[in-house]
């Protein structure tokens, strides 16, 4: 039933493979030049760590400090014994960089594979990996994983959306993995070719690597006729592979075998209690090139409660709310993007993108929010369009306590990405 013993692990076994593993990843961090100087200053010393709560006495690795120890300072093994490295994405400036050894590589794969194969996937399917491959993690992660598993993987990268969905149709592909703002568009594509995606073989398909909300999942679920599963991952914890939704589609297994995730209070770094709100913090349990330790993600969600019907132990993590960083304040209102697009995406009239654009008039901040209406809604009558921009508003207001300026606007009349999405454009600074 599962891939491998690991996934079918009891909690006591989970969490005293875990002490295990903290402890060799703590004596293998403090090889690196990096940690050795950290635990030094802190005083840490990785044999005094005899419980996994002991974790929260350990100092935090943020993202500034992966940036300051670039190119190799977090190397706990002589460069020759790393055979792959990735870098983050979306980073401005001084990028950073992990790198894998050949046994990081292999786990890596296993974890991805247990993934797939915890949603049906199995050596009969043929997959399709949509995303880019390249520096991103997205690419040559999830194929590996999908080749370990044994489908048929085409690593078709990301756009050229012609060839896509002609790849998809001749090779009678079952499983893909696709971004879901690109999932979005790709549909509009569909429809321009005149093919019903819900003719096709495909049944199950990966989708993360951005923040999306549970109304587009659905939407994409609708229009594809496939179950769409939650992939959240990390470069710097590998990639995808991370944490993955089981077939309850409620929350995510984080594999705590191969990680330890904690949430803090974004703002004091202290642990919130447990079901709360909070950032994702995450140890690497067994990486042997590149360990990081308590690794501040930036990004928020919460531990779900109680056990999953599925009978797996590693805990779910709840959908991820975006990363903390993506907080808006317009008016004294605290915003999140995937507030807008919860909305937008619940509503048959509205098409498949969507802009959010901040704009200071003044002193006053103001939200646009550019929204893609589907053709048939799109209609001469003025008063109809009307009806419709004024609903949107006042949805958007009940949800986000402000009152947004919403703009009605064509399909493909919005910039649109073959990678992660732009979902929000800030003018304020330059002014209005
Ligand atoms: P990267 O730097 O390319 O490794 O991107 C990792 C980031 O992508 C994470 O820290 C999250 O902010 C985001 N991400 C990845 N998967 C998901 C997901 N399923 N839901 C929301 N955000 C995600
Ligand atoms: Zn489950």
């Amino acid at each position: 039933m599962y891939y491998d013993a690991a996934e079918g692990l009891s909690r006591l076994e989970i969490e005293r493979l875990q002490l295990k593993r903290l402890k060799t990843t703590l004596k293998q961090a403090a090889k690196s030049p990096f940690y050795a100087q950290r635990f030094k200053e802190c005083s840490v010393d990785p044999e005094a760590v005899t419980s996994l709560d002991d974790v929260k006495r350990l100092p935090f690795t943020t993202k500034q400090d992966l940036r300051d120890s670039y190119p190799d300072k977090l190397l706990a093994l002589p460069q020759s014994e790393m055979v792959r490295m990735h870098v983050s994405s979306g980073t401005t400036g001084t990028p950073t960089v992990i790198y894998h050894t050949k046994n990081d590589l292999d786990w890596w794969a296993s974890l991805m594979a247990r993934c797939m194969h915890m949603v049906g996937l199995r050596k009969d399917d043929v997959f399709q990996n949509m995303s880019g491959y390249g520096l991103f993690t997205g690419g040559l992660g999830i194929h590996c994983g999908a080749e370990k598993l044994g489908c048929l993987t085409i690593p078709a990268g990301a756009g050229n959306s012609h060839r896509q969905i002609k790849l998809l149709m001749d090779f009678k592909v079952t499983g893909i993995h696709i971004i879901p703002s690109y999932a979005l568009y790709l549909s509009t594509v569909f429809a321009e070719m005149g093919v019903d995606p819900r003719t096709l073989p495909l049944r199950v398909a990966l989708v993360g690597a951005e923040p999306y909300t549970e109304e587009t999942r659905r939407r994409l679920e609708a229009l594809y006729d496939m179950k769409c599963y939650n992939s959240y991952g990390l470069s710097e914890m590998n990639g995808p592979g991370v944490a993955f939704e089981c077939r309850e589609q409620h929350g995510m297994h984080v594999w705590e075998d191969a990680y330890l995730p904690e949430i803090v209070d974004p703002a004091t770094g202290e642990p919130v209690p447990d079901g709360e709100l909070g950032e994702l913090v995450m140890t690497s349990l067994g990486r042997e090139g590149m360990p990081i330790i308590r690794y501040r993600t930036r990004d928020m969600t919460r531990f779900l409660p109680g056990t999953c019907p599925c009978g797996r132990e590693h805990r779910r993590l709840d959908r991820l709310q975006g990363r903390c960083d993506d907080m808006m304040i317009v008016k004294g209102c605290n915003i999140f993007p995937m507030q807008i697009e919860r909305i937008l995406m619940a509503m048959p009239e509205v098409g498949q993108n969507y802009l959010i654009m901040l704009e200071r008039d003044g002193f006053i901040d103001n939200l646009r929010v550019k929204v893609e209406i589907r053709d048939e809604y799109f209609v001469e009558d003025m008063r109809q369009l009307a009806a419709l921009q004024k609903r949107i508003v006042a949805r958007l207001r009940d949800e986000i306590l402000v009152t947004p300026k919403v703009e009605l606007v064509e399909r493909n009349s919005l910039p649109k990405s073959e990678g992660k999405a732009t979902r929000v454009i800030d003018n304020r600074e330059k002014g209005a």
